[in-house]
């Protein structure tokens, strides 16, 4: 399977693609390229570098004269957050707040909290940043996967409710509910490649991407002017492309159950979890790519979507679409889109649009 993923990555390269949402399953991994071609190479060299943090590969990208500067301090400030983030080191503040259940947090923190629970609220507590216990009763923070029993999900599901916790946005103190535990995984990364894109306009960069395993952050165009070409991943097939999503300056960001999961009786266990049910969300959607200027939001709102199912995430959509647009598909193979996107969408099988008036 490797080999065919790798050939398929040599293709998309070949065609000045970037990549997104094309983690494995195996690995956790993601391979993500950017290349040049024709005239954008004339504009400008790109400064690139690679590094793993956050449990994924990524890649920085950016063009022009103040360039090197620029995707060092990114890669700075990739670490700086992994590490103020980091559930899985003892010494992060979020770790620090999940053995006190209390704590002061920094502004960048705070900004994520504040975020994460406007969107607790706003999709219903489909996104839940106290989701920690159960993603550690699945084994899923540290890989020790197994299927826990009714009996004890019932217990972790008290737990379980950002409307338990007390946050106070003036003096950024936050006291979680007994036997809370804060998870910020599900929008980390995307407020990291929004803190990339202010990085880039401090420096004076305007063309440049990043990709945080798989999801990709744009800023500007490609050098040459024209839009950039993200492909976004069949999540049936990790050496397949589902289509093509012509764009500038947003993030383009995707949730799949085919990211992290185990198998178990032939059974498949995803991690992204219904916070009703503690178990992973069984919605009928394989895959949900948002795109927003906000990579934040966008993070947030593709763990959302995929909780909420297509119905509800349609909904959402209508009530919402002046901040996003979205790429949902279905487990029945069907490929669904939003209206301000699709005209930017090439792929191979149909797309059903999804309109505001519903039509
Ligand atoms: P990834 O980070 O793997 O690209 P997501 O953006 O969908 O994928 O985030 C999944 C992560 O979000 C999980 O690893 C977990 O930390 C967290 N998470 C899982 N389910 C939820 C949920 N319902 N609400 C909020 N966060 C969640
Ligand atoms: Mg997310």
């Amino acid at each position: 399977m490797k080999q065919q993923r790798n050939r398929w990555i040599a293709a998309a390269l070949a065609c000045g693609l970037l990549l997104a949402g094309c983690g494995t399953a195996d690995s956790g991994q993601d391979s993500t390229g950017v290349t040049q071609s024709g005239s954008a190479a004339a504009a400008a060299e790109p400064v690139s570098r690679e590094i793993f943090a956050m449990d994924t590969y990524m890649t920085v990208t950016a063009y022009g004269e103040p360039a090197q500067e620029a995707v060092d301090a990114a890669v700075s400030e990739i670490r700086r957050l992994d590490a103020l983030l980091s559930i899985g080191e003892s010494g992060s503040e979020i770790s620090m707040l999940n053995d006190s259940g209390t704590a002061r947090v920094s502004d960048d923190t705070g900004v994520m909290i504040d975020k994460a629970l406007e969107l607790y609220r706003d999709t219903g507590g489909a996104f839940d940043l106290t989701i920690l216990p159960l993603m550690e009763t699945w084994g899923f923070t540290d890989e020790a996967y197994r299927v826990p029993s009714e009996e004890e999900l019932k217990t972790v599901l008290q737990k379980i409710g950002a409307d338990q916790l007390t946050w106070d946005k003036d003096s950024g103190t936050i006291a979680l509910g007994e036997g809370q535990k804060m998870d910020l995984g599900g929008i980390a990364k995307g407020y990291t490649s929004s803190r990339i894109m202010e990085i880039f306009e401090q420096y004076g960069v305007t063309s440049g991407m990043v990709s945080l395993g798989g999801n990709v952050h744009l800023l500007g165009t490609k050098p040459d002017g024209t839009a950039w070409r993200v492909g976004i991943q069949d999540p049936e097939n990790s050496a397949g492309m589902l289509g093509v999503l012509e764009t500038q300056d947003c993030a383009v960001i995707t949730s799949g159950g085919y990211e992290r999961y185990f198998e178990q009786d032939g059974k498949r266990y995803h991690h992204i979890l219904d916070p009703t049910t503690g178990k992973p969300a069984d919605s009928g959607i394989t895959s949900v790519t948002i795109v927003s200027e906000d990579g934040t939001l966008a993070d947030g709102l593709s763990t959302a979507l995929f909780v909420m199912g297509v119905e509800k995430a349609s909904d959402y959509w209508k009530q919402h679409a002046d901040t996003f647009d979205a790429v949902i598909v279905a487990e029945d193979g069907m490929i669904y889109a939003t209206d301000g996107i699709v005209d930017s969408l090439s792929c191979e099988t149909d797309v059903t649009v999804i309109r505001q008036d519903g039509s």
